[in-house]
């Protein structure tokens, strides 16, 4: 009970600093000049005075917050990529046409996967995988799959880092926060979702992982997989050592991306061997 009630104060808490905030947005909206100074996320957005948030009061003197519909997803976007540490401008620098096919062998061999996937895409169709050493640009290939399935097909994408995500997904589930449904339901459901170093971190040092973590990232991507959503994925775990962590995981992600699935071995690895 106590825990329940906790959370209610700290939601109340949460949803009276954005009032506040979106009222003294508004109020300097109304009394400054109409030219803001250039918000961190870069983002302008006159509707909302740049906070991402719609200040109203109804006649009655109901006071209420809602998500700016002009920008707030795409201040998202932007937030998840800085957590991922990833720049906006990274982002969009990472194309087909900037990634180094020639720098090993199975460099050239990601690079035709990519465009042979890009050619068959079928919308709510497989997804793309790179597995392997790092080094090697999987997220910057697949990060140029996803710019091109929104560029040639007109679908949007999602990015989801594993290592800044997931933590959060865990920590809700955990305990049992109201938001964990709302945060994995747009996971779930987005059309096309590409998911950057899958296990980044996760492993305690003795192969293991952690079992809520695993039940979520199943949870996931189950989910994606009975919903024929399409999931792109990348990490320096092969399916096969995924499948060794977790069997029903490793397979689901197989069947997810096959037949563009690809494991790398990085320059190194490839002189040693
Ligand atoms: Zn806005």
């Amino acid at each position: 009970m106590e825990n329940v009630s906790n959370v209610l104060t700290d939601t109340q808490r949460r949803i009276k600093a954005k009032i506040e905030r979106a009222r003294m947005m508004a109020y300097t909206r109304e009394t400054a000049a109409p030219e803001l100074a250039t918000p961190p996320d870069g983002i302008q957005c006159n509707r909302c005075g740049n906070t991402g948030w719609i200040y109203q009061i109804s006649d009655d003197g109901y006071e209420s917050v809602t998500a700016c519909p002009d920008c707030y997803e795409r201040r998202q976007v932007v937030r998840r990529l800085k957590q991922s540490g990833i720049s906006p401008q990274d982002y969009a620098r990472f194309t087909l046409d900037t990634f180094d096919a020639y720098k090993t062998p199975d460099s050239a061999k990601m690079k035709t996967l990519a465009v042979r996937y890009l050619k068959e895409h079928v919308t709510d169709g497989p997804g793309f995988g790179i597995f392997g050493s790092s080094g090697m640009g999987k997220t910057h290939l697949c990060i140029a799959v996803c710019q091109e399935l929104t560029r040639r097909y007109h679908e949007p994408h999602y990015y989801f880092s594993y290592r800044a995500e997931m933590p959060m997904l865990v920590k809700s589930a955990k305990s049992f926060q109201d938001d964990y449904e709302a945060s994995m339901h747009k996971w779930k459901t987005c059309q096309n979702l590409y998911i950057d170093d899958v296990f980044k971190l996760s492993d305690t040092g003795n192969g293991k992982l952690d079992a809520q973590e695993l039940r979520v990232f199943f949870d996931l991507i189950n989910a994606r997989y009975l919903n024929h959503k399409t999931t792109l994925f990348s990490s320096e775990y092969t399916v096969n050592e995924m499948a060794r962590i977790d069997g029903a995981l490793g397979s689901r992600v197989y069947e997810m991306i096959k037949p563009y699935g690809l494991s790398v071995n990085g320059p190194n690895q490839r002189l040693i061997g």
